[in-house]
């Protein structure tokens, strides 16, 4: 399996290793697209000063296309900007068949090492959904449903048997 990494907004070299990394853990192949792509501006709601995740999702699968035709499974993208999603206040994610978008403007980058973990589980857990993963039947795992920061914090590192082999993963515990 291999993905592409693409920015949205230029990321520190630091953020996109530890996500590179923990994709390898997995035995997934990693590239990163260095040029950032975006953010999509048409997609801001200047009244709510939030992006708008379903069309700047839409706008990014477009821009995947080509990246998908070039011989990638995934591709999955991270901007840090804040989005909103039908009702709800936030959304921290977006995913389907083989391209995941990520918002990380919430994740609260004043401590570095708390926003790389959480930048690491979050861009996991969308891609998991990505491959048309959902984490079934009791206790959490790394691939379990998410919506707020909390829930995120409350993932483990371990994806459970189910989801490791429905990903083909090899690996009992994730490098996070
Ligand atoms: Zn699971």
């Amino acid at each position: 399996m291999n993905l592409a990494i693409v920015q949205l907004t230029r990321q520190d070299q630091l953020i996109l290793r530890a996500v590179q990394e923990s994709f390898e853990s997995m035995g997934i192949d990693v590239d990163i697209v260095l040029q950032p792509i975006g953010p999509h501006i048409g997609s801001l709601d200047w009244e709510r000063v939030q992006f708008n995740a379903e069309t700047m999702f839409r706008w990014f699968r477009t821009q995947c296309s080509e990246i998908l035709a070039g011989g990638y499974d995934s591709t999955a993208g991270i901007a840090e900007v804040d989005a909103y999603l039908g009702g709800y206040e936030y959304i921290l994610s977006m995913a389907s068949r083989g391209v995941s978008l990520n918002f990380t403007a919430r994740l609260d980058n004043r401590d570095v090492s708390l926003y790389v973990k959480r930048v690491k589980k979050l861009v996991l857990n969308s891609w998991g959904r990505s491959q048309g993963i959902t984490h079934e039947g009791g206790g959490k795992c790394l691939f379990s449903e998410i919506r707020t920061v909390n829930d995120l914090d409350g993932l483990p590192e371990e994806p459970c048997p189910r989801c490791r082999s429905g990903l083909q993963i090899s690996t009992t515990k994730v490098s996070l």
